[in-house]
């Protein structure tokens, strides 16, 4: 499948300001996400905080098939009217990936009506993540697990919904588990949380996270099924 219309997102805050982030990503996180992307045949654009309506105005969301959102420390800067339009699109089936520390976002939190909190802490342990779901699509071309040598640790409780599917579970070498890959479907869109991308380690660089995000964007992109119609409605069979 080609020409899937991709917009990412990216706070873009820390590159700018952490040398240690711009070593590891010199032209934005939303530059190595657009990578493997555009080479599997998508149409690739990004969007960042501080541009004119975050880079999402209605002509951006209209022309979008699969929104990718990396946000960290900005959350709260994400204007309302952006939020609104976001979930918006969402329910009108534009597909939604939530990458990592996005669990704290406005546009996941409204969508999943939980908090999103989780246990956190930044010791440079190993993450294994096992494919749960070998069916699944986004487990396509997968091995049965993959690590990161160095990430940050999420362990659960992750307040989330109960997910519609569990595709990744990651294992940490501190201890904790973490349910890393989920979906959920709201309106007439899909949405997966793909937890792996601190800022500060090579992750969307790895061939096998690379490949998580190829897949879910190809997943999460609207179908061409009927547009429901809601509201009174007058009886399909004629009446004698
Ligand atoms: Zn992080």
């Amino acid at each position: 499948m080609t020409g899937i219309r991709v917009t990412i997102w990216n706070e873009f805050r820390h590159e700018q300001r952490d040398e240690a982030v711009r070593a590891v990503y010199p032209d934005g996180i939303h530059a190595a996400l657009a990578k493997p992307l555009s080479e599997a045949g998508m149409q690739v654009r990004s969007a960042t905080l501080d541009e004119p309506d975050h880079g999402l105005n209605e002509a951006v969301l209209n022309d979008t098939d699969v929104l990718v959102w990396w946000g960290h420390v900005a959350h709260d800067e994400v204007q309302d009217a952006v939020v609104d339009r976001v979930i918006r699109r969402v329910h009108e089936g534009m597909g939604l990936v939530v990458l990592h520390s996005g669990h704290f976002s406005k546009v996941f939190q409204r969508l999943m009506g939980t908090s999103c909190n989780l246990r956190w802490r930044e010791e440079d342990e190993k993450e294994r993540l096992f494919v749960v779901d070998p069916s699944h699509p986004i487990a396509e071309g997968l091995p049965p697990y993959f690590e990161l040598p160095n990430e940050e640790t999420y362990g659960e409780h992750f307040d989330i919904p109960v997910p519609d599917e569990i595709v990744l579970l990651s294992w940490f070498s501190g201890g904790d588990v973490f349910r890393s890959g989920v979906t959920f479907r709201r309106g007439r869109g899909k949405i997966f949380y793909f937890r792996p991308g601190h800022e500060t380690y090579p992750t969307y660089h790895d061939a096998n996270v690379q490949r998580v995000l190829v897949n879910a964007c190809r997943w999460a992109a609207p179908t061409n099924g009927p547009v429901p119609v809601y509201g009174h409605a007058p009886s399909l069979e004629a009446r004698g």
